[in-house]
């Protein structure tokens, strides 16, 4: 089968795989608690794919262009065993690269065994230094050092050089914008600047919260000076800079203010099956549905091929054309 093009011209290589729509912190900007409260509904056990599911998926995913494979979810440590599935996906023919992200909140002794069983690459998610405004941001009273600790023992582990995910949110943490860049780039971090996004609806979204590329890239480059770097590959989310002086690398996120739809190459699969390809979807193609009623893997690869050649997503780009707010998927379910 000839590897599918959407209708923009763009070919399938990234797969994001939300292996749980659950979560232990409840950072504001992504599960807040007034919505993720005791009472909220999340996905019961046999809804989630297994980890064989998942890995067939991948597989077929592969056959039609996908080459990386990013685990995230929810907060993907929160599936017991995941160095299994590590493992599993480690071994499927096509899979080059095998990252995770998560938020770095759970034992140290969890990254040997994810690195043992495969993982190629570890992001982890870190939104400030200082501990009342991290602790503001993850809402569950989580400490800073806890999550230092991860990186700095993935680092160790040969997961580096790991990339840190600061989402900046204007008037909460962007006085913390300088500090993370300096500590990232002195511990051999790259620190990724993101700017908040509209993703699902539950997050009290305004475009006056966003700080924006421009702004994050003007904040950095006044103390530390930043010159360009050349992207790594086609659909490379973040502006990459070097600092002058030679020593490290940070890189920006544009989501908001400078879409990248155009070279978006990314499928998502949420964590009951549904195939997503964008992340600001409101619909998603059942692929559980089909698993369970015994589909061939021709026939899923049929599937995936003629969601992805219908593809018309550039939903970033055509924001501010938005007249009003679609209801969309939670970033929790559909993976960051
Ligand atoms: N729980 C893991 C973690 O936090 O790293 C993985 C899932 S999380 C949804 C993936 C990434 O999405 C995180 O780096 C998080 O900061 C980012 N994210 C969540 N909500 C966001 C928003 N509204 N705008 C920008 N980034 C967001
Ligand atoms: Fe959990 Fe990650 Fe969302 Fe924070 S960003 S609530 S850690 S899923
Ligand atoms: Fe890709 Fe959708 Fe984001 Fe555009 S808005 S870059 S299509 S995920």
């Amino acid at each position: 089968m000839n590897l599918p093009i959407d209708t923009l011209g763009r070919p399938l290589h990234d797969l994001r795989i939300s292996v749980t729509d659950r979560c232990n912190f409840r950072c504001t900007y992504c599960m807040p608690k007034e919505v993720f409260g005791r009472d909220y509904q999340f996905l019961p056990r046999e809804q989630l794919l297994s980890f064989e599911e998942i890995t067939r998926l991948t597989g077929i995913f592969t056959s039609l262009g996908v080459r990386k494979v990013r685990l995230t979810g929810g907060e993907p440590l929160m599936r017991r065993d995941l160095p299994e599935l590590v493992r599993k996906l480690g071994v499927t023919p096509g899979v080059e690269d095998l990252a995770l992200t998560t938020n770095g909140s759970f034992p140290v002794e969890n990254i040997a065994r994810l690195k043992e069983a495969g993982l190629k690459r570890m992001t982890v998610s870190l939104d400030a230094l200082d501990e009342a405004v991290f602790k503001a941001m993850n809402d569950v009273d989580f400490p800073v050092a806890a999550v230092l600790d991860w990186i700095a023992a993935s680092a160790a582990a040969g997961l580096g050089p790991v990339k840190v995910n600061m989402v900046v949110k204007r008037g909460v943490n962007d006085q913390e914008i300088l500090p993370m860049a300096r500590y990232m780039r002195q511990h051999g971090h790259i620190l990724r600047l993101i700017e908040f996004m509209d993703v699902g609806s539950t997050n009290g979204w305004r475009m006056d919260d966003v700080v924006s590329a421009k702004q994050i890239f003007q904040t950095i480059h006044a103390k530390l000076p930043l010159e360009p770097l050349q992207p790594n590959y086609r659909g490379e989310v973040a502006e990459r800079y070097r600092y002058a002086d030679g020593a490290g690398e940070v890189g920006i996120i544009a989501s908001v203010s400078q879409p990248f739809c155009g070279d978006c190459t990314r499928a998502r699969l949420s964590a009951d099956g549904k195939l997503f390809t964008c992340l600001f979807a409101v619909q998603g193609a059942d692929l559980r549905q089909l698993l369970r009623e015994g589909a061939s893997d021709e026939e899923l690869r049929t599937a995936i091929a003629g969601v992805w050649s219908r593809r018309t997503d550039r939903y970033s780009e055509l924001r501010s054309r938005q007249s009003k707010n679609p209801v969309k998927v939670e970033m929790s379910y559909i993976g960051g």
